[in-house]
């Protein structure tokens, strides 16, 4: 994760319109702190009945005073930003980390933070950013591959205006060597590549996939509601945590990985509903994600420049002989493709990758 922060190159109007998006974090920021003071002298109250009990005042008298009005017509998101920028001042302080915090004046509090609320944002290359809820704006310096993010800060330095922003990935650009490469999304592994590479789940995920299982029938065996009952339902919930946690990290290794080795990727556009119909490989879809999948690959493709192909769901992968084109059934159980008219016998996940490389 490194950040980028590059010059805005704005004219009057877009300078105005970034200066008042600046004022209204300010008088957010500032307003919810006197409003804590006050709510301090009152009684002991934690940070977020605080910061709630900020957000109800302004949402439902603040901003319909008529000399407030303004607010309404600039992005909501600064408004959440500086709330969040408030409840971080408050824990640091708590954790005495920083004084207490003081208000934001037009001399020190000129910056301000929105985000996309619909998850990250690809930026296009180029000399242009779309920030999420302000618009279009040129810069100075171009941007030089696509990046993705979803936080953007806006600041003002002397007479300047700049946006910074984080980006997950390690160092870019990579220039992929010119390869190609078709994917079987699989059922015995998480990932056959046509090249004959093999990427299976990783196995703490796999052990806490059995464990989980245990415990499930364990908790259905137990007494409803008592305290063994709730107590193993405890251990499933962070069991399920931890399967998360591999499972991304699992993907987002994966992902990188094929993003950055090959400039053409093939995948099949699974139809995931009439999968899902199916149980046994409806357990394997699900457990290593294919949306998520493709959502990671689709973005990293973007990101390093690799070509990202989604082949028709109808378009026979593993029925198909890789070597001659002859079509037969393939029943589920059946791992390895005997083709009765060349005679090659091929793994089933082999096959529909090289498959997938060549429609
Ligand atoms: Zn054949």
């Amino acid at each position: 994760m490194f950040a980028l922060k590059r010059s805005l190159k704005l004219n009057n109007n877009e300078a105005t319109l970034m200066a008042k998006h600046a004022g209204f974090r300010r008088v957010v920021f500032n307003f919810g702190l006197s409003l804590r003071t006050q709510m301090y002298s009152e009684g002991k109250l934690s940070d977020s009945k605080v910061i709630n009990e900020v957000k109800k005042v302004l949402t439902n008298h603040v901003k319909k005073q008529p000399e407030f009005a303004w607010m309404n017509q600039l992005s909501s998101r600064v408004y959440q930003n500086a709330l969040i920028d408030l409840k971080d001042a408050f824990s640091r302080y708590r954790a005495g980390k920083a004084g207490h915090q003081k208000f934001a004046s037009r001399r020190n509090g000129q910056s301000f933070t929105v985000d996309s609320s619909n998850g990250k944002v690809l930026l296009s290359a180029g000399k242009t950013i779309k920030i999420p809820t302000l618009g279009t704006f040129r810069l100075y310096e171009a941007l030089e591959c696509g990046y993705v993010s979803q936080t953007f800060t806006i600041s003002k330095e002397g007479s300047r205006w700049f946006v910074s922003f984080c980006v997950d990935a390690e160092r870019l650009p990579v220039q992929q060597p010119k390869s190609s490469v078709g994917i079987d999304v699989g059922i015995k592994y998480a990932a056959m590549l046509s090249n004959q590479q093999v990427f299976d789940a990783p196995k703490p995920f796999k052990q806490a996939k059995t464990k989980l299982a245990t415990l499930q029938r364990q908790a259905s065996r137990q007494v409803k509601c008592s305290n063994n009952q709730r107590k193993t339902y405890n251990k499933i919930s962070r069991l399920h945590a931890q399967i998360a946690c591999i499972r991304k990290d699992f993907l987002h290794k994966l992902t990188t990985y094929l993003a950055k080795t090959f400039n053409l990727i093939k995948i099949e556009d699974l139809n995931i509903k009439g999968m899902m119909a199916n149980h046994k490989l409806a357990g394997a879809i699900s457990d290593i994600g294919f949306y998520e999948f493709k959502r990671q690959l689709d973005y990293k493709c973007l990101m390093y420049g690799a070509n990202l192909v989604l082949v028709d769901k109808w378009f026979p992968s593993s029925k198909t002989c890789s070597n001659c084109g002859n079509k037969k059934d393939m029943p589920l159980g059946l791992r390895t493709y005997d083709c009765p008219a060349c005679g090659r016998s091929i793994d089933r996940d082999f096959n529909a990758s090289v498959n997938i490389l060549n429609s």
